[in-house]
């Protein structure tokens, strides 16, 4: 067993990261958003700490002492600060309520067990009690996916993973490394670096977010095309469930039946606690090189990732295809953003790591690729850039919202030759539900059927910011589902996506999923109103 070398700093309550890292709006950036979009500074500033309204914790004593003798009295917390970075998780509606001061949605107490059998300790009694229980990762769910619905219950706990945070064991023959759910990205690949290992799972909410939500989220990093989604990561699991413990997954792959691990995974806490990961893990590379090519048309780029993602052989590793609009705003910097030119054209991103061998051989065969169709190579300098700026964007989405204006991203998924469609599709009904937003677009995770779609918003903020967005994510939501595509590729369900979810597996498949969830937990604690229609 090992532990990480370095502690999970907590992170800033009422918005993204770091507070360290906190980025400051530049004036000129303001002074252009007020022009080009008509953001105005909110009427009221953001609550502060102090100011946040909490419920009544409504748990009964004598479950939170019970819960106390399962996992030590140090490891349940019943204090406002526990409670409240327990409150939802990281979309921008949950950082518009806690700026307003609103935890109405806060856990009664935030539980913190230290291994399975604590974990399933914790269930039992929880059943027994009619208490609610949302397991917590990293808390940076965007889709609602840590808020339980609390009618019919005793009280909520938020089962806080925190602890169980160990790098288990290595197989280095098999490349198999057996992790604990609660480390943080960077804290796993610490501890697999020190083995010369690698996940390379680098989602944008890599800094703070866990093996176990990847997995109970089936989050897809940046880095997927080369190191593939999470999902495809976890060779086997162990799973905590008010009925008992599972443990799936001996082979990297069997016809012994369905595969279990798919009913776990995307299952957004609701039928068990993923306690252990069975991971496949690459050696650490030698060589990092991202670089950039332009293209004339998001039409022509989608074209050359068809092509690359179609190719024989192993493919980029990042591979991202920025849309006109994002390509203009990206290029600009803050203070010549007005300056910047229509005819930008479409900026791809190519990324290859791996010894200097393999790196030179991908790297010459997309070249060869991206020139055939019409790419015209930049060098280094937007790859490094986008290299060096990748998980610095959320710090800048807090910055944007004390200025007044909104800004949140949604993404979806379909097939190569549905992409236009579901592109307009979108960005029409943003376009149409907010007036004159700015709308952005990635294709950043591919295959060789099909892409993922990325799409960044900024609007400003009207006197009601929160139902502003809700009808600009519904008219997005509605356009993804008529329009063919998956209503997620990789944020997952939880809350938000749960109606447009029901509309995509049908009622037989929301039936089948309420009778697992029946036979794991019947008395449906775990993660109430998350996932299941
Ligand atoms: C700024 C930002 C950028 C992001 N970028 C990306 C991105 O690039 N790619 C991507 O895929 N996602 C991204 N996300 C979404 C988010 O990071 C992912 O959904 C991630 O997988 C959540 O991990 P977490 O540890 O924070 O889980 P949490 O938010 O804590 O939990 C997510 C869900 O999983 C459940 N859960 C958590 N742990 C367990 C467990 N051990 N067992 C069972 N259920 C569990 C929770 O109850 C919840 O329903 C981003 C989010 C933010 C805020």
């Amino acid at each position: 067993m090992e532990t990480p070398l370095t502690p999970a700093e907590p992170m800033l309550w009422s918005g993204w990261g770091d507070p360290a890292k906190a980025a400051e709006l530049p004036a000129p950036v303001r002074d252009l958003l007020a022009e080009l979009l008509g953001v105005r500074a909110p009427a009221a500033p953001a609550a502060t700490f102090g100011e946040v309204r909490l419920p009544p914790a409504a748990l009964p004593p004598p479950v939170l002492a019970a819960l106390a003798a399962i996992v030590g009295d140090e490891h349940v917390r019943a204090d406002d600060d526990a409670r409240i970075r327990h409150t939802r998780g990281k979309s921008t509606p949950d950082l518009l309520l806690m700026r307003a001061g609103d935890a109405s949605d806060a856990p009664d107490a935030v539980v913190l067990p230290g291994s399975h059998d604590e974990v399933a300790a914790a269930l039992r009694l929880c059943a027994e009690h009619r208490v609610a229980v949302v397991p917590f990762g990293g808390g940076t769910s965007v889709v609602g996916g840590l808020v339980a619905a609390r009618p019919g219950f005793a009280g909520v706990v938020a089962l806080d993973l925190a602890r169980l945070n160990r790098l288990v064991s290595v197989d280095s023959v098999s490349m198999v490394a057996e992790l604990e759910p609660g480390l943080r990205a960077p804290q796993a690949e610490q501890l697999l670096a020190a083995h010369g290992l690698t996940l390379g799972h680098f989602p944008q909410s890599y800094e703070y977010a866990t093996l176990g939500g990847f997995a109970a989220a089936r989050s897809s990093g940046q880095a997927s095309a080369g190191y593939g989604r999470f999902d495809d990561m976890v060779a086997g699991m162990t799973v905590a469930t008010p009925r008992g413990t599972l443990e799936i997954g001996r082979a990297p792959r069997s016809a012994a039946g369905p595969d279990l691990r798919q009913v776990f995974l995307g299952s957004e806490g609701a039928f068990g606690v993923i306690t252990s990961l069975r991971l496949r893990v690459r050696r650490a590379p030698a060589v990092r090189t991202y670089e950039g090519w332009r293209f004339a048309t998001f039409a022509e780029g989608t074209a050359a990732m068809r092509r690359l993602a179609q190719q024989e052989g192993p493919p980029p590793t990042v591979l991202r295809l920025s849309d006109e609009t994002e390509t203009m705003v990206g290029l600009a910097k803050p203070t010549d953003l007005g300056a910047a030119g229509r005819d930008s054209g479409c900026l791809l991103v190519a990324g290859f790591e791996g010894s200097p061998g393999d790196v030179a051989y991908r790297r010459d065969r997309a070249a060869a690729v991206l020139v055939e169709a019409g790419g015209v190579h930049l060098g280094p300098e937007p790859g490094d850039k986008w290299a060096q700026g990748r998980f610095s964007a959320p710090y800048l989405r807090d910055s944007l919202l004390a200025a007044g204006a909104t800004v949140e991203t949604l993404e979806t998924a379909c097939f190569w030759s549905n992409l236009p469609r579901l592109y307009d599709a979108v960005r029409l009904a943003l376009l149409g539900a907010l007036g004159s937003p700015l709308v952005m677009c990635h294709i950043s995770h591919v295959y060789a059927t099909g892409a993922s779609l990325y799409f960044t918003v900024v609007t400003a903020q009207t006197g009601d910011p929160l139902g502003q967005w809700a009808a600009a994510k519904r008219a997005a939501n509605e356009a993804i589902v008529q329009a063919g595509g998956t209503i997620s590729h990789h944020h997952g369900v939880g809350r938000d996506h749960r109606e447009a979810y029901a509309a995509e597996i049908g009622d037989l498949g929301g039936e089948i999923l309420r009778g697992i969830k029946e036979r794991l937990d019947p008395a449906g604690i775990l993660n109430p109103g998350v996932l299941i229609p």
